[in-house]
């Protein structure tokens, strides 16, 4: 991936500051953060309930290594040509784009949707349209899952938290908390309107990948690939392979690996916001 110019000053970087409470990694933790991973909505219910059987412990404040400090440039970088990208593609539809913040963190740090905890991996919190990145977890990724880490490949996971602040933005995530909350609908049809909320949310990073690299050339051979391979590790069929040894489609909560590849490629070949209804073609 090319680097640009850009930078954004919505980056809030906790890293480095101290007090915060240590999760016990271990065992359970691989699966948590696969499954919160690119989680879709409000995780609150999921953070809540992350405390249990933690061990927990304070971290000492300390100088970012160069190595971090180059991957706040990164996070700066990429955050910068989401603002740009989506401002320009909103403006197209009529729309006014309002940026998200991020913040990155080490360990746990507060979030407007509860305690932010390193194993639940990337998320986004609507309550306070805020990115929260732990980048402890694309080593897990690497190391757990197989998946080549590539620059590109964690601004592919970025742009689909991005993606989510674009469903918020738009009220999609308010309709699915309603459906959620409503009573109406069964376990295995919530799950499909989460599989419909995240593979929407594969689709933004993809439009987003496709008018970034028009208008900055930030793509470089191998990158699409690498982004694919992300989405290939987290796909619920490979974690649920992993984690139980077979496949239940009912239970999806993000997609099959072929179905995020599908999703974001749609959205890099249309570059169209309007070809993204996973509702539509979802949930019939
Ligand atoms: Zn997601």
């Amino acid at each position: 991936m090319k680097w640009t110019d850009d930078r954004s000053d919505n980056v809030d970087d906790r890293r480095g500051i101290g007090g915060g409470a240590v999760v016990g990694g271990g065992l359970g933790t691989l699966i948590i953060a696969a499954i919160i991973f690119f989680l879709g909505g409000d995780p609150s219910a999921v953070l809540s309930s992350g405390n249990t059987g933690t061990n927990s412990a304070r971290t000492e404040q300390r100088d970012l290594t160069p190595s971090e400090l180059k991957v706040r440039d990164f996070v700066k970088m990429v955050t910068a040509e989401n603002e740009q990208t989506w401002t320009k593609v909103f403006a197209e539809n009529g729309l006014k784009y309002t940026p998200a913040k991020v913040v990155l963190f080490e360990s746990a740090t507060q979030s407007g949707c509860g305690t932010a905890q390193s194993a639940m991996g990337p998320f986004y919190c609507p309550a306070d349209q805020t990115v929260y990145m732990d980048m402890s977890f694309f080593k897990e990724l690497e190391q757990q899952f197989g998946a080549k880490v590539t620059e590109f490949s964690i601004a592919y996971v970025m742009a689909h938290e991005m993606g989510h602040h674009v469903q918020n933005l738009l009220g999609v995530l308010d309709e699915t908390n309603k459906a959620r909350t409503s009573g109406n609908y069964s376990e295995s049809q919530l799950n499909r309107v989460s599989v419909a909320t995240e593979l929407q949310a594969d689709f933004y990073a993809g439009l987003w990948a496709k008018q970034t690299d028009s208008r900055e050339h930030i793509l470089e051979p191998g990158d699409i690939q690498s982004a694919m391979d992300a989405a290939e590790a987290v796909g619920d069929d490979n974690i649920q392979k992993r984690s139980q040894g077979y496949v239940n489609q009912e239970s999806f909560t993000h997609g099959s690996s072929a179905q995020r590849k599908e999703w974001f490629m749609k959205g890099y070949n249309t570059g169209d916001m309007r070809q993204g209804d996973t509702f539509n073609q979802l949930l019939k």
